[in-house]
């Protein structure tokens, strides 16, 4: 018999410490992102306690066997547990000399507070007596006290209320205020209270067994996964149920031994605007939670970077400059090393710098840019990798309206401006409230004396965040940054009462339900709502726009049907327009009434003047473009929608349009009657319209040609190209395309200027895609509406979606609203048979897209996969599609490169 190979058991537990790690940071899908990180940090000698990770693998096992993993584990963890012990010369359980470890969660994204940890574990009756002889008796009875509550809060279910209830009344008999005025024998008695309490609660002595403890904190941790609030979170962001979290045990360091030890977090830049300066925090003899539950205001790092309102507070490069120095030296090594901003978390403990934890920083969009700019300067990465890492949906927020410095405005108090952009609402104090009223069309600003993980639908409804307590890296602060919202944190003055539903600064009240205005950027919280202006973009940004241009090869052009979003969308890049929609024109006051003509006249004789009142008008929307757009593409579109969208609905109106065209009121209302469909959409309209009122058609034709003659007559080179809506037969186009060029024909016959204008046709109806080969006979370009595409390819009503399609995403039947994010296997499989047949009689068709998806950053990949020659989109999405056209363009570099390797 041979002897059969055994497959070597897969390791599930992986050491860290003293320069040797078993993992690395490529490996955050196994060990998490905290978990990889901490085994990198390790490996290139920076100084963190030693510890190993419980992979991600271990959660799904944990799930699947009903938690019962211990017994597999167990060897696997003590010897990891004793490689730890050797290092920190120290024994998990030891009277003597205990080992203290940390248990906290790290799964492969950041998920900010949402899991559990349970810090100095190891500590029981006789092993605090140990720690009391190597430190001092109150450090070591508090440590213990903390742990206690944190383990039977985190693992053991009693709640932490209980324990600050107790702890409450322990200084009210003592008649104290602080936690800092209770000495040993006072936390020594609560001790003995809290493990009593425990008792009482789960009818179980408090686990004295250090390994029953730890066993029990990595169950914990494990379920932490599935609470509500970390099930919440992951469907905001969209993380996977099946990741799983890893879990770290770490030996304990502390930063509050005494005045020569502290804690803090920082950022490698600045957060917030990308500046090249060491942002950070920190609290002197303090645990890292302090510093993020934001109960005490931490101090800054330097004195460089710091804000005004913390210049009076000393700094640690003041306070301890060795480990400053030392810090500032990991910093350079951890940027060199990732070659990215860098958020960390560091502790002292008697004079000693210990890492915590590395991760790449959260950032705003405007950091985002000027990072990677700068960073591609510094030559620590390429100009390529600048434009691969900064979120292209994102740089939208850069253009959003700031508030308008000429406004007046009444400045009531300042807290920390913690997320950039101006924000005005309603107040509302709780995140319940938050959500219920946006869900009623209500803009709101959320105002809590700080935040926790369980406001975060609220964060989410809300326009903007305020908060009285807390500090550049508190939760309301790094969570409000990562969704792109407007935040002010740590603003003192707000006095918040919710049982009375207000706040006051000074004599000011404001109440919920009136509105404010806060401005992330400064830390304004001001009375009232206040007028904003759109923002001047950085210098960083016009470079990576200048270096996405040099990569991309798709065209980025806008929707826009006004001089006025010509001009935004050029100044954004826009290199021509490749949507103008002529119905919006027609809602303007003074004209509608001869749109109403125009469509309830009988017949041609009664439509004829209400046209004539119509063309000059177009004439002049025309020429207003064409200037803007001076020389660029401007593809306008014929009429579209059904004309029944554009009929008078009250008697008043209906008088009006009867007595214009000289009829009956009831005859109108009749005709009125008629024009009502069924099925508008599917309706009378798009190139339908142009079969059936040609002398519409013919209308716009004219005021396009004698618009694009007139401009060019000036001197202005125009290039408009005419789009028939909504195409599906090639018969329609055929027809239509004749009416076009005979009317073109007339206008540029009696013009100097020679005046060539393209005739193209939106592919929008599914049956067009599939008989492109047809329809390009007729066509100069297709341009395809995917939003049309999408609602008949998917039989799903545009104007109805938002009724139900959230619970398709809700149930993960979906994962992105196709009408935002192209549905690559279906409507995409369109997109691709039309381009390839349309192609295929026509090499040389011009396409592109003008629906919704042309300025989404998924849509646009797929677009440039597809082989279409440009996108088009809202003036303010411009900028996003051509950083999205490079990034696309890059990453289908980098597959040919991998065929190319692969061959
Ligand atoms: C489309 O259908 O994608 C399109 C651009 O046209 P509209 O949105 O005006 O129907
Ligand atoms: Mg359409």
């Amino acid at each position: 018999m041979t002897a059969r190979k055994r497959a070597a058991p897969r390791r599930r537990v992986y050491f860290f410490g003293a320069g040797r790690a078993d993992g690395r940071s490529s490996m955050r899908e196994t060990l998490g992102g905290k978990g990889a990180n901490l085994a990198e940090m390790t490996r290139i000698g920076l100084p963190v306690p030693p510890g190993f990770t419980l992979s991600t693998e271990v959660c799904a096992e944990f799930e699947a066997s009903g938690g019962r993993i211990r017994k597999r584990l167990e060897p696997e963890v003590a010897r990891a547990l004793a490689r730890v012990e050797r290092i920190m010369g120290a024994r998990f359980g030891d009277p003597a000399c205990p080992l203290l470890v940390s248990v906290r969660s790290g799964a492969r994204v950041s998920m900010p507070g949402m899991m559990d940890t349970v810090l100095n574990l190891g500590l029981n009756d006789r092993t605090v007596e140990g720690l009391a002889a190597q430190a001092d008796a109150r450090f070591a009875w508090d440590s213990y006290r903390r742990f206690v509550q944190m383990y039977g809060d985190v693992v053991l279910g009693v709640s932490m209320e209980r324990f600050e209830h107790r702890l409450d009344s322990l200084k009210e008999r003592r008649r104290v205020h602080l936690d800092t005025d209770l000495r040993a024998d006072d936390w020594r008695a609560l001790v003995r209270e809290y493990l009593a309490l425990v008792e009482e609660h789960t009818g179980e002595p408090f686990p004295q067994d250090p390994s029953a403890q730890l066993w029990g904190a990595i169950a914990a941790v494990f379920r932490s996964w599935k609470t509500p609030r970390a099930v919440t979170y992951r469907r905001l962001n969209r993380i996977p149920e099946d990741w799983g979290t890893a879990v770290n045990v770490q030996s304990m360091v502390f930063g509050n031994r005494g005045d020569d030890c502290a804690t803090g977090v920082a950022f490698t830049r600045d957060p917030s605007t990308g500046a090249k300066v060491f942002y950070g925090e920190y609290l002197k003899n303090a645990q890292g939670e302090d510093v993020v539950a934001g109960i005490r205001t931490p101090q800054p790092l330097a004195r460089e970077g710091r804000s005004p309102e913390q210049a009076n507070l000393p700094t640690l490069e003041e306070e301890m400059p060795g480990a400053y120095r030392e810090l500032l030296r990991i910093r350079r090594v951890l940027e060199q090393h990732y070659r990215d901003m860098q958020d960390i978390e560091f502790t002292i403990q008697a004079g000693h710098l210990w890492m915590l934890q590395t991760r790449s920083g959260k950032r705003t969009a405007r950091a985002a840019v000027k990072i990677a700019v700068d960073m591609a300067r510094e030559g620590l990465i390429t100009r390529e990798q600048a434009i691969a890492r900064v979120d292209a949906d994102a740089l939208e927020q850069l253009l959003h309206p700031t508030l308008d410095p000429e406004a007046s405005k009444q400045v009531i108090a300042k807290g920390l401006p913690a997320s950039p952009g101006a924000a005005n609402g309603t107040v509302v104090f709780s995140a319940d409230s938050a959500e219920a009223k946006a869900k009623a069309g209500e803009k709101v600003v959320l105002v809590r004396v700080e935040t926790s993980p369980e406001d975060i639908h609220g964060m989410h409804a809300a326009e903007g965040i305020l908060t009285a307590r807390g500090g550049m890296t508190s939760h309301a602060a790094v969570v409000a940054r990562g969704m792109g919202k407007s935040c002010v944190v740590g603003c003192g003055a707000l006095q918040i009462s919710y049982e009375r539903g207000e706040f006051r600064v000074d004599d000011q009240i404001v109440r919920a339900g009136d509105e404010i205005t806060i401005d992330g950027s400064t830390g304004e919280v001001i009375l009232g709502r206040v007028a904003t202006v759109t923002p001047e973009l950085g210098r960083e940004f016009a470079e990576l726009m200048r270096w996405s241009d040099a990569v991309r090869r798709l065209e980025v052009r806008t929707n826009a049907d006004t001089p006025h979003d010509a001009k935004v969308a050029r100044e954004f890049g826009a290199q021509g327009i490749g949507l103008c929609r002529t119905e919006h024109m027609f809602f303007e006051e003074e004209r509608i009434l001869a749109v109403r003509e125009m469509i309830l006249a009988t017949d041609e004789a009664q439509r004829a003047p209400a046209l004539e009142k119509l063309l000059p008008m177009q004439r002049g929307d025309f020429v207003g473009i064409f200037r803007a757009m001076e020389g660029l593409p401007v593809t306008i579109r014929l009429l579209d929608p059904p004309l029944h969208e554009f009929l008078p609905h009250e008697e008043e109106g209906i008088r009006e349009v009867a007595e214009a065209l000289g009829a009956e009121v009831a005859a109108v209302r009749a005709r009125i009657e008629e024009r009502r469909e069924f099925n508008p959409m599917l309706g009378h309209r798009g190139c339908r319209l142009g079969i059936t009122f040609p002398e519409i058609y013919r209308m716009q034709v004219r005021a396009i040609a004698e618009a694009a003659c007139q401009v060019a007559e000036s001197g202005v080179k125009v290039r408009p190209e005419i789009m028939i809506p909504l195409v599906s037969h090639v018969g329609e186009l055929e027809r239509l395309r004749k009416l076009v060029e005979q009317e073109v024909g007339r206008v540029v016959a009696q013009s100097r200027a020679r005046v060539k204008i393209a005739i193209g046709t939106m592919i929008e109806v599914p049956r067009a895609s599939l008989v492109a080969d047809e329809i390009a006979r007729y066509a100069d370009f297709f341009s395809f509406g995917t939003n049309d595409m999408t609602q008949m390819t998917y039989a799903l009503s545009r104007d109805d979606a938002g009724k139900f399609l959230p619970a398709y995403i809700e149930a993960g039947i979906l994962t992105d609203d196709p009408f935002v994010s192209i549905d690559r296997d279906g409507i995409g499989a369109l997109v691709r048979i039309g381009v390839e047949r349309g192609r295929k009689t026509r090499p040389d068709l011009k396409v592109g897209i003008c629906g919704e998806h042309g300025g989404d950053p998924k849509s646009v990949r797929f677009c440039d996969e597809a082989g279409l020659d440009y996108v088009s989109c809202s003036p303010f999405r411009v900028p996003v599609a051509r950083l999205a056209a490079a990034q696309a363009a890059l990453a289908s570099r980098g597959r040919k490169r991998t065929r190319r390797a692969g061959r």
